[in-house]
């Protein structure tokens, strides 16, 4: 069997979705579970009625949710004749729980909040798609993920256990397969409280490897905008050049500094059973696209990786002793408290930098935890650039003329924290 994954990108229109169904009607003899993603941009809209409930602004948070909730009902109507009915039912269901808590007020954690309401997006997003591609002769069956993944309440970045899930995937899944297609959601699991969680964004990558993992699919394939995995983002580096072959390790790292091809926790999944993972093209899927696998792969060219929306805190200690192990250790504490993981770390004498992904709530709380030993002091705004396979050329071409805040290097790696 194989899994497949289409993320928002490759179902943003009604062209994009008839192309998605094409592909599999080409696939139709294949065993597949297909994890599909919220439609286009719904996640980020999403991410802003969450926003807005949560800060009690309560009108427009269900002022957006209308919008993408006739944004979907539009969609459906598109796509669906005899399958319309069943699937605005389903759909009203769901939109009537969002908005019942939208309705309600907001007395738990911000990461609770925001993993019930963006969860959202792939619930309604995979309904209809299910419902479509069962008219158009896929016969499938529409899996909700939060019954079979099970994971902490770890909100936001939840962790799978592992133990659950197995047992859910060979007792649920595993027989459906034997007669249909999967079709369900990346992203979100569930806790045995039944209370949604995700598992970071663009985390639909690492639901599809858990269940190729599970299941011991032949491969998973990721269907994307892009022809190949490249070297560099090609919205920023304008010669940035394809790589066919890639190896595990080597994407666990490029996603570890934040390459925006594979979500990060992906590759280990597939590893572990040494599953391929195929990249390819949804919008021609002759073209090879780019495989990665176990063997190991040479003369790659330098990696480049921009990780924005950075913030660095620099901790001193508050009468000028040296930063010890017992600072240290209490940071670190800290970190592991919060469930926050700092992107790059380094150490001085008497000051410690951490840098992280801008996440506010946390970065704050964090702050006010680590004021109680440090003076703490915060710049918001950073982006790092980490060059992997560096040469003397590419350090030259994309940090000359720049101030770095912090400088880093190793064998593999050069990365520098810049002001944009
Ligand atoms: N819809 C979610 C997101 O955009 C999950 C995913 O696409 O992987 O982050
Ligand atoms: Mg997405």
């Amino acid at each position: 069997m194989k899994v497949f994954k289409f993320g928002g990108a490759a179902v943003n229109n009604i062209e994009r979705i008839t192309n998605v169904k094409n592909i599999l009607k080409e696939n139709k003899d294949e065993k597949l579970l297909i994890v599909i993603s919220a439609m286009g941009k719904s996640t980020n809209a999403l991410e802003k009625v969450t926003e807005a409930f949560v800060n009690n602004r309560k009108e427009d948070a269900l002022q957006l949710f209308d919008q993408l909730k006739k944004q979907h009902v539009m969609t459906s109507k598109y796509l669906l004749v005899t399958h319309y009915l069943p699937c605005e039912t389903k759909l009203d269901e769901i939109f009537k729980n969002t908005e019942t808590l939208l309705q309600s007020a907001p007395e738990k954690s911000f990461d609770f909040y925001y993993d019930q309401i963006v969860s959202v997006g792939d619930l309604i997003f995979t309904t209809i798609m299910s419902y479509f591609l069962n008219e158009m002769g896929i016969e499938n069956e529409w899996v909700d993920v939060r019954k079979i993944i099970k994971t902490d309440n770890n909100f936001r970045d939840a962790n799978i256990n592992w133990e659950q899930t197995q047992e859910n995937v060979t007792s649920i899944i595993k027989p459906i397969l034997e007669n249909k297609t999967v079709v369900t959601q990346g992203f979100i699991g569930g806790t045995i409280d039944g209370d949604t969680t995700t598992l970071g964004r663009e985390g639909s990558d690492y639901t599809a490897a858990v269940f190729a993992n599970m299941l011991d699919a032949e491969s998973q394939t990721i269907w994307k905008d892009v022809e190949n995995v490249m070297n560099a983002d090609p919205r920023e580096v304008r010669d940035a050049i394809a790589i066919p072959e890639l190896n595990y390790t080597e994407v666990i790292e490029m996603a570890y500094y934040g390459a925006q091809v594979i979500h990060p926790k992906t590759i280990k999944p597939l590893q572990n059973k040494s599953i391929p993972l195929y990249v390819k093209c949804f919008l021609d899927a002759s073209l090879p696209g780019t495989v990665i696998h176990n063997q190991s792969v040479k003369n790659l060219p330098p990696i480049i990786v921009l990780k924005k929306n950075q913030v660095m805190m620099e901790l001193k200690s508050k009468d000028f002793s040296f930063i010890g192990e017992q600072n240290t250790g209490v940071l670190y504490g800290l970190f592991e408290q919060l469930s926050i993981r700092p992107n790059l770390t380094q150490n001085g004498a008497i000051n410690m930098i951490c840098v992280f992904d801008n996440r506010e709530h946390k970065i704050k709380q964090l702050a006010a935890k680590a004021s109680e030993i440090f003076d703490v002091q915060i710049t918001a705004g950073l982006s790092l650039l980490t060059i992997r396979h560096y040469t003397e050329e590419s350090i030259k071409r994309f940090t000359e003329g720049k101030n770095a805040l912090v400088t880093q290097q190793t064998k593999q790696n050069a990365t520098w924290l810049f002001e944009v």
